[in-house]
């Protein structure tokens, strides 16, 4: 039989990757794992963590305003975005660290630098004159930003990547696309006092998401000072001495000093050796994986953004635990991405889980039931504020079971975690009512909501 030196090799140490690889050497296995940047991945240095941290210290600006409502004063309140770059910097290299100690306990071994496949169980590490042979390999390499080449001046535009270290604060930003990262990155930087605009090419943002909540985002981040052109796109972008103008298709021509592209994002396998292993791409250039994460070569696996099947961290390591499980423990998992929550971080954030309106009227025979409710939160009882707060719970007329639920609103991130319980358990409205109403709380709406509503949104989702 032959030797290999390890027993599973993992190319990527973000969240995905990590956790497959300590598993499996807390399983006895002998793993390594390769990292050709820092340890943690997207998620961790230039993802989910460092911007939860810009959207902290961004909403801290409402926070301010919101307490002027309850009489306290703030004179003077300043922001100095190199003190808040400095501590996320530490906080980040901190994590990156726990994530690296991690692996040495469970007995992994870290490589630095960039791994390639020579052939199916063949990695060499760039650089380094270091070959390296396992007997089976987990792709985990994740995905990068995607700016449209085809945009003159696309090369004077940021991605998300530099914008977690951009060296001053813009005094204006354009951002373009509708997706995730731009809503996110737009209401950062609205908070921080950056003048904002944001445009996207499609009738609204956040295409896919219920219209509701994407008509109700769009009102209530112009609400914040957010500049949103819908419907348009670059025709280029001219550097001038006094900053970048931004040419639209409409005819506007609008000056920032940053412009920021948060146009997708693709899967991360360039000259990653993939033809020498026999691992086959999908016609979107993602890596072709069956239902229990194995590519076309018999002894290789991918998960996470590089198979770009739902892109989300905790989807990656729910892949991670069952290609461990299938691989190792022979009790073959798959993932099920049937009602995974998902939260936008934008301001206000948007929590949901399960199907939108539109979904479930083409999924459920019998119809659906819509309940939605709008009000002004109570802590804004004293700003003056006209924000407002959406919840609308999506219910399968015909089995009373609660589908789809949707909130815009503070803390909706945090409410919808649990709600995602009980949409996932397959809970019926009756049952939601029966829970009696924690008060007061704006969650308490999502178990007393009585009238039904005639459908308001049944465009394309
Ligand atoms: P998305 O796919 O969410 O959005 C991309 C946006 O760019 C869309 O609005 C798209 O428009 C637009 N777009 C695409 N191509 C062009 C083009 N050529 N010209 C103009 N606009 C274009 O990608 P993101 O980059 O926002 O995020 C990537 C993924 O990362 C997300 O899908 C999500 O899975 C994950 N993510 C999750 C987060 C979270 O959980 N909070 C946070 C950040 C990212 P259209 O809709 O018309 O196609």
């Amino acid at each position: 039989m032959t030797q290999y030196d390890y027993d599973l090799f993992v190319i990527g140490a973000g969240s995905g990757g990590v956790r497959a690889a300590r598993l499996t050497a807390l399983g006895g296995k002998k793993v390594a794992i390769a990292e050709e940047y820092r340890v943690g991945g997207t998620c961790v240095i230039r993802g989910c963590v460092p911007k939860k941290f810009m959207v902290m210290a961004s909403e801290v600006s409402h926070a301010l305003e919101i307490a002027e409502g309850y009489g306290w004063s703030f004179e003077g309140a300043k922001f100095a975005w190199p003190t808040f770059l400095q501590a996320k910097d530490v906080e980040i290299a901190r994590l990156s660290g726990i994530y690296a100690a991690n692996l040495g306990k469970a007995g992994v071994d870290l490589v630095h630098g960039r791994a390639v496949l020579k052939d199916a169980h063949t990695v060499e590490i760039v650089g380094k004159n270091q070959t390296i042979t396992a007997e089976k390999i987990l792709i985990a390499t994740g995905g990068r930003p995607w700016k449209p080449d085809s945009v003159p001046g696309i090369e004077h535009a940021i991605t998300s990547e530099e914008a977690f270290h951009l060296p001053e604060l813009p005094k204006r930003i354009l951002i373009a696309g509708g997706g995730y990262i731009a809503v996110e990155f737009a209401g950062i930087f609205a908070g921080l006092g950056v003048e904002t605009t944001l445009i996207y090419r499609g009738p609204n943002i956040l295409r896919g998401f219920d219209d509701d909540v994407r008509a109700h985002l769009a009102g209530e981040i112009e609400k914040r000072g957010i500049k949103v052109i819908l419907g348009c796109q670059h025709t280029s972008i001219e550097k001038t001495e006094t900053g970048l103008i931004n040419h639209l298709e409409n005819g506007m021509a609008i000056e920032t000093d940053v412009v920021m592209f948060a146009t997708g994002r693709v899967p991360y396998v360039q000259d990653l050796g993939l033809e020498a292993a026999g691992v086959e791409l999908n016609d979107d250039g993602a890596i072709k994986v069956n239902r229990f994460s194995k590519t076309t070569a018999d002894n290789i696996w991918a998960i996470g953004d590089v198979t770009d099947r739902m892109n989300l961290t905790p989807v990656a390591i729910r892949e991670g635990v069952a290609f461990h499980e299938t691989v190792f423990k022979d009790n073959p998992q798959s993932f099920d991405y049937e009602a995974v929550a998902t939260a936008v971080f934008s301001q206000p954030p948007v929590g949901t889980v399960g199907l939108t309106e539109h979904e479930a009227r083409q999924a459920c025979s019998g119809g659906v039931d819509v309940y939605v409710t709008r009000f002004r939160p109570m802590k804004y009882a004293f700003t003056g504020s006209d924000e407002r707060v959406l919840m609308k719970l999506v219910v399968d007329a015909d089995s009373q079971r609660v589908v789809g639920c949707h909130i815009v609103g503070p803390d909706s991130p945090e409410m919808i975690q649990l709600a995602a319980i009980a949409v996932k358990a397959g809970l019926t409205k009756a049952q939601w009512d029966a829970t009696c109403a924690v008060h007061p709380t704006m969650a308490e709406e999502l178990v007393t909501l009585k009238e039904k509503q005639a459908p308001t949104s049944m465009a394309a989702g």
